[in-house]
């Protein structure tokens, strides 16, 4: 009897464990997210489904053979693998796997299955686990579209580009091939970012990605660097993949302006530089940089124009990057000094102005001239510092020379266009010349027409507002850009310096002669003053007085002189 009752206590406690069991593996199942079951048995011919089964599928399955409902869901290309997967009949695996997609959704599974077998190696179950995958999925394919492509114009980003360009080069190592690298820039980008904001950027980076996408092909991989820098890599290049017809291609698109959202059209300048595998370089690296600094080249020619990288291109690249570096140092060190050169009154012969003129003695004590380094201090910004010291420097000397000597002449100082540009360089001025105490009408700003290409309205304003101040603008270096007599009109300039080459020929050439004669009577007419440069003879400087020209500058008269020869020549005028 006790016996009974112990066989049937255990059966008791065994049959509470199972279920307990049951119960375990119940919520286990279920608790697994996006996941259904399926089991067979072949001894019991028994199906059943569990988990998430009827959310993932809308029927159940009571036999075996009804397994075809769900491998019908399939893409077709999925159903020969999905045969052997999914019954168990077919194959002799325990386990197997296989991923899927159904048909006319943008549903991912994938199926596990695992399959036990009697000791005749027959198959006596089989358990099936589906997962749906979709969202892993697309977070995959996010994650991959962020590692390869450039979220702003859905090109290839510059790490993806520099792997492909390296699969480039590796294909043309082997196939004694040609590797074409293509560098474009929008060389306007700033103004535009300037004035159409950066949305307004941003979607004209996107249109133009949208424009370089279709250069893609087999051989051709287009992708966005950042900003306003694309490359492209051509392998082979052959027809119309070749840097020449897209730079066409690019030259004819640009003609017309591309428009944004907001009905504005944006007129783009384009520079390429290019550099070929293996003539520059068998490096992937450098082959990108190479095309770089052809494209800076082609930036100092004209707004839409191509380069190609070569050995001079790179030496003097390597000049300017080491006068750079000179400069910075100079800058810091303060190496900079300034010269005056008088400007004359034609009649009287007395100083009407003293042009301050930047000079920089190089550490070997070779004077580098300021056409050779302004330019490059203007394209990598130095320029803001040094025409600063400039400013403070000149005027902090003439505001001294004015206490001691009887000075009448004027100080002129030369501005360059992207400190023109600066939005806080009135203020900035205005600052300068209350902390040495400088009278504006003793001021005179020496701009060139350069600074009305882009923002004229700002720029006119500008001149406007610093005239109040009562300071005086002179237009320098008058004829060498895209100066007519028409446009100056209505400039709000006081006077305008004739350039240096209307008197080169004066003496020598009749037609040069009649062509100065007339701008200096048109400038006149127009109610400037003027003062002609570059007079480096008596001839020259009789000829200009005969014609009533109003001043002069040059070396005729007085070149340019330091410090202490300004002192002298300052005394000398005092004490007459
Ligand atoms: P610029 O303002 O037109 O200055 C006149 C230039 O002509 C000066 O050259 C002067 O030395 C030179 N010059 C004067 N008379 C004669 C002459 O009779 N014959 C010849 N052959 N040359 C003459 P410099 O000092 O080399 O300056 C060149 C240019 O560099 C200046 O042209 C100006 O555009 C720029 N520059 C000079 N100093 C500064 C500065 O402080 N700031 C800025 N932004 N630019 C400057
Ligand atoms: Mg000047
Ligand atoms: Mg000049």
């Amino acid at each position: 009897m006790d016996d009974l009752r112990y066989q049937t206590d255990l059966l008791k406690a065994m049959n509470r464990k199972l279920e307990l069991d049951v119960a375990m593996y119940r919520s286990i199942v279920e608790s697994a997210d996006n996941t259904s079951f399926f089991y067979y048995s072949t001894v019991a011919k028994q199906c059943r489904t569990f988990g998430m089964w009827e959310k993932m599928f809308p029927f159940k399955i009571q036999d075996i053979r009804e397994l075809d409902r769900v491998t019908e869901l399939l893409e077709d290309k999925y159903r020969e693998r999905a045969m052997l997967v999914f019954y168990p009949e077919r194959r002799n695996e325990k386990h197997d796997f296989m991923e899927c997609k159904l048909k006319g959704k943008e549903t991912w599974i994938t199926v596990n299955s695992y399959a036990s077998y009697d000791e005749l190696g027959r198959p006596s179950e089989k358990i099936l686990k589906i997962s749906d995958i979709t969202k892993t999925k697309k977070q995959n394919e996010q994650l991959e579209y962020l590692a390869y492509y450039d979220t702003l114009t859905g090109l290839l980003n510059r790490n993806y580009f520099v792997s492909s360009l390296a699969d480039y080069i590796r294909k043309a190592e082997e196939n004694h091939d040609i590797v074409s690298v293509m560098i474009l820039n929008i060389s306007n980008f700033k103004t535009i970012n300037d004035g159409f904001g950066l949305v307004g950027g941003d979607e004209l980076l996107q249109s133009v990605g949208l424009f370089l996408k279709d250069f893609s092909s087999e051989n051709v991989i287009v992708s966005h660097f950042n900003a306003d820098f694309f490359c492209i890599a051509i392998y082979a290049p052959m027809g119309i993949h070749t840097p020449e017809c897209i730079f066409q291609a690019v030259t004819e698109r640009i003609q017309e302006p591309f428009t944004i959202s907001n009905g504005e059209n944006i007129h783009i300048d384009m520079v390429t530089g290019v550099a070929e595998y293996p003539e520059a370089t068998t490096n992937v690296l450098e082959l990108i940089n190479d095309a770089e600094i052809a494209m800076f080249q082609a930036k100092k020619t004209k707004s839409v124009s191509i380069s190609y990288f070569n050995q001079e291109i790179m030496t003097s690249f390597l000049e300017k990057f080491e006068l750079e570096n000179k400069m910075k140092a100079a800058i810091f060190a303060n190496k900079f000094e300034l010269y005056y050169q008088p400007q004359f009154d034609v009649k009287s012969r007395k100083i009407r102005g003293l042009e301050a003129l930047i000079r920089w003695e190089d550490e070997d004590g070779t004077m580098i001239p300021p056409t050779y380094f302004i330019s490059i201090a203007e394209s990598n910004g130095s320029i803001i510092p040094i025409g600063n010291w400039v400013l403070e420097e000149s005027i902090r000397t003439y505001t001294e020379w004015q206490k001691k000597f009887d000075i009448q002449a004027r100080l002129a100082v030369n501005i360059s266009v992207m400190q023109y540009q600066k939005k806080n360089f009135v203020d900035n001025l205005l600052q300068i010349m209350k902390k040495y105490d400088m009278e504006p009408t003793n001021l005179e700003l020496e701009i060139t027409e350069s600074v009305l290409i882009y923002d004229f309205d700002e720029m006119i304003e500008k001149m406007k507002l610093l005239k109040d101040f009562g300071i005086h603008l002179s237009l320098d270096d008058f004829g060498t850009g895209f100066s007519s007599l028409s446009y100056i009109r209505g400039l709000p300039v006081d006077t305008i310096k004739v350039d240096k080459c209307f008197v080169d020929d004066v003496v020598t050439d009749p037609s040069a002669r009649a062509i100065l004669e007339a701008v200096v009577h048109m400038v006149k007419e127009l109610g400037f003053e003027t003062i002609v440069e570059g007079v480096e003879d008596e001839r020259q400087f009789t000829y200009l007085r005969e014609i009533d020209c109003d001043n002069i500058q040059g070396f005729y008269l007085a070149e340019p002189m330091d410090f202490s020869s300004v002192e002298e020549l300052l005394l000398e005028q005092t004490a007459n």
